[in-house]
């Protein structure tokens, strides 16, 4: 974590954005940084620490040290999506070796690791990471090199013990990476829990707008595997671009706000379509009825994300319906911005998904909950009457 002059709390640091003030103007927003190379000082050396604009960017930095502070890590690198962020950790490692990863986990990266990753020479065993047990059946001593998680997991919501995994990987000389994007760094630390690295699509929260797409990886230790994931950076050019990096930067300077908005409409939410009429299950690590409840309640701090699931009485058609007949909800992909979104997301994830058909997935944004559940539960309603 950089050094800070007073304990500050990570809300006051973010809403300040380290407190970064430019020399020469004293303006209180950094300028951002477009260069894409640097001048040489009359001896040939870099003094700057600026060479070439695909290591280097000032902006860049100034986002990623806002994301080590917010993670407690020692170092953080922002890309160019959470994708790139994901796929450049797979790279880091070598063919032949072995990833345990989660069944209920983000679609497309899923995919590429049952496709592409395949054909890069790396095995990965897919199982239920909430059950330690399985977790321990599946890691191969001297071989799996890596154990991905994703808590609480899109789009079930289930939640993953990450102390428990980061015990058994460590003991097997695994590393073990955490997609945090739905629980941000405001409700879970994962490095603080024992995981190495802590991932983010920060097209999501971190920035939560909807307007940039980012990716971020922040570590608990700048070791030889961290400077592969760096190395994979640099060389593809997947750095995040200065104007999105100074994006990201506005966006985290109210994550605090956001995300405890979003937390405590989506428990709101969560209790009322508990007792909906058309409504089967709501998925939700915030009700005492979800299985990884007791977990997320000590995993999780300060609420249970903004993220749910609810599954139709009347299965995929009165889901898509009620998804038709939304005004104030917006119906498309992606989640984490201010604005609430809701999704079919069978539809998206298609065949091989553990996504149920019936089941509509609800990000929700900073508006006012009672316009949000009048908006949806008109829509349900409509759905189920048109049978
Ligand atoms: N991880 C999770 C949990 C996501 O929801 C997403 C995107 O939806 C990603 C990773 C990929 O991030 P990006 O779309 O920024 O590449």
């Amino acid at each position: 974590m950089p050094e800070t002059p007073e304990n500050w709390s990570s809300r006051t640091l973010a809403a300040q954005a380290m407190g970064k003030v430019d020399a020469a103007t004293k303006a209180v927003v950094p300028p951002i940084h477009i260069a894409t190379t640097f001048l040489r000082d009359p001896d040939n050396q870099y003094r700057s620490g600026n060479v070439y604009g695909r290591p280097d960017n000032e902006t860049v930095r100034e986002a990623e040290s806002i994301i080590a502070m917010l993670e407690d890590a020692k170092a953080a690198i922002v890309l160019g999506s959470g994708m790139s962020a994901a796929v450049a950790v797979f790279l880091a490692l070598k063919p032949g070796d072995h990833i345990v990863a989660p069944k209920v986990m983000y679609w497309a990266l899923r995919n590429w690791l049952l496709n592409d990753a395949a054909e890069w020479g790396l095995v990965t065993e897919f199982v239920d990471t909430s059950d330690l047990e399985a977790v321990r059946a599946a890691i191969v001593p001297g071989k799996t090199r890596l154990v991905w998680l994703e808590t609480p997991s899109n789009p079930l919501w289930s939640i993953t013990d990450i102390a428990g995994v980061s015990e058994i990987a460590h003991r097997a000389g695994a590393r073990v990476v955490v997609d945090s994007t739905g629980a941000t760094p405001i409700l879970t630390r994962p490095l603080a829990f024992g995981a190495d690295i802590v991932m983010h699509s920060a097209t999501k929260y971190l920035n939560g707008h909807s307007d940039v797409l980012a990716g971020a990886l922040a570590t608990r230790t700048e070791d030889e595997f961290w400077a592969r994931i760096k190395r994979v950076r640099a060389i593809q050019g997947l750095i995040l671009g200065p104007f999105e990096a100074f994006l990201l930067i506005r966006g985290m300077r109210t994550l605090s706000l956001r995300v405890k908005a979003a937390c405590e409409s989506a428990m709101d939410l969560a209790t009322r379509f508990s007792n909906h009429a058309h409504i089967a299950e709501v998925l939700y690590p915030g009700l005492t009825s979800h299985p990884g409840h007791a977990l997320a309640a000590r995993q999780m701090t300060g609420g249970f994300g903004g993220m749910l699931s609810i599954r139709l009485r009347g299965g995929e058609k009165q889901a898509i319906g009620a998804a038709a007949g939304v005004r104030l909800w917006k119906r498309a992909t992606s989640l984490g911005g201010v604005e609430s979104l809701l999704e079919h997301r069978a539809s998206i994830e298609g065949a091989g998904s553990p996504c149920p058909l019936d089941l509509l997935r609800l990000s929700t944004g900073v508006e006012d909950v009672n316009d949000l559940f009048a908006d949806l539960d008109r829509a349900i309603r409509d759905a189920a009457a048109q049978g």
